[in-house]
């Protein structure tokens, strides 16, 4: 038996073929396809009532729409929601929604099972790549979440934004999420703003190229986490691959293209990168940049011993990026308590 295909995972025209071409219907029907997963969040052919009962079976052979198992969900105290969702091959991620105050909802997705950049301040760094998630996976996660969300009775569970900052090296499943970005852009879909949605990078350097080449209106994140190349090498493995000087010209690149403000993240971690003098250096590296900095004080991770700076520090440490005219922010802390911050994903059992 031919296996099925994840209809999540096709963008309108590919939808529309797989209508005319596998099904001999008419193209049109895509679109209402389309409404059903992305509108209404259907994931049952059975639900497709403006479709017979002959093509909702006929799809039932041949197609699916790609759904997660809820293993866990923990809510913290300030209306994060971390859910830990099984995948069809029994592998399992994380997403993160985090609702605001005004009313925006964000949605913190994850791009791989684990991931191969071994960051050594990360938890999910420390779990190694397992493999890429496909293009429906990355999506399913947003309509996961709304569907979660307004069944529990949270009446405004629409996301309007999304952060690519959950598990994983986005750029290194380039394809993958660069389709899932655009169908989740489109109208048919859920319309969001490319400026609503960020990729958080480690520092592909080929791929930042590439990206800046679409020029779309992406928000561009990149890990930096340290100033000087010895201090990098030592918490990333990538700067040995693609050291400061090529990743800031990829920036240089990237902002030419899109002319897109780059955000920075700067974990500050105490007695590793957080000295006055890394902070002059930082703000000499970004001088003249188009950028915006965001310092996260460090997020504990098990087995890991990683001190946070104190408050005045970090102050201090912020103070002395903007007398060098470098806008910086410390960044809100979410989800710490149920270890759903930044660099606190991972799924193993452990
Ligand atoms: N792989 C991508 C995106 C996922 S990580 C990247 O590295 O950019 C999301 C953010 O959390 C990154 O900026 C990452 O460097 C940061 N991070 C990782 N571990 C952390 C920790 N223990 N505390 C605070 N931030 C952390
Ligand atoms: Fe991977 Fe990002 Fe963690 Fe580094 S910080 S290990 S790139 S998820």
């Amino acid at each position: 038996m031919a296996t099925k295909v994840d209809l999540s995972s096709f963008n309108l025209t590919e939808l529309e073929d797989f209508v005319s071409d596998e099904l001999g219907e008419a193209s049109f029907r895509a679109k209402q396809i389309m409404n059903w997963i992305y509108k209404q969040g259907v994931v049952d052919f059975e639900e497709m009532t403006n479709l017979s009962q002959d093509l909702r079976s006929r799809l039932q052979g041949k197609a699916y729409i790609n759904k997660f198992i809820e293993i866990t969900r923990a809510e913290s105290k300030d209306g994060t929601v971390k859910f830990l969702f099984k995948l069809r091959d029994n592998k399992e991620i994380e997403t993160v929604f985090l609702p605001y105050q005004d009313g925006r909802n964000s949605i913190c997705v994850s791009t791989q099972v684990g991931c191969g950049m071994g960051c050594n301040f990360c938890a999910t760094g420390q779990q190694g790549l397992e493999r890429n998630l496909t293009t429906g996976e990355i999506i399913s996660q947003i309509l996961e979440v709304q569907r979660l969300m307004s069944s529990s009775g949270y009446n405004s569970s629409l996301i309007t934004n999304i952060v690519f900052m959950g598990m994983g090296e986005p750029l290194a499943n380039y394809d993958n999420l660069l389709k899932a970005i655009k169908i989740l852009n489109s109208n048919e879909t859920l319309n969001i703003s490319m400026r609503r949605i960020t990729v958080s990078t480690c520092g592909l350097v080929p791929q930042i190229k590439r990206l800046a080449d679409e020029e779309l209106q992406l928000v561009l994140a990149i890990s930096l986490h340290a100033a000087e190349d010895e201090i990098r090498d030592n918490m990333m493995p990538i700067n040995k691959r693609y050291p400061l000087e090529e990743l800031i010209t990829a920036c240089e690149y990237y902002l030419e293209r899109t002319n897109r403000r780059i955000t920075f993240e700067y974990a500050l971690i105490d007695g590793v990168n957080n000295r006055h003098e890394d902070a002059k250096k930082l703000a000499q590296l970004l001088s003249g940049l188009l950028c915006h900095v965001n310092l996260i004080p460090i997020n504990p991770v098990k087995d890991l011993r990683l001190s946070r700076p104190n408050r005045e520090d970090t102050k201090e440490f912020k103070k002395i990026l903007n007398q060098n005219n470098i806008q910086a922010t410390v960044r809100q802390e979410r989800g710490k308590d149920i270890e759903a911050a930044c660099g606190q994903l991972r799924t193993e059992n452990n």
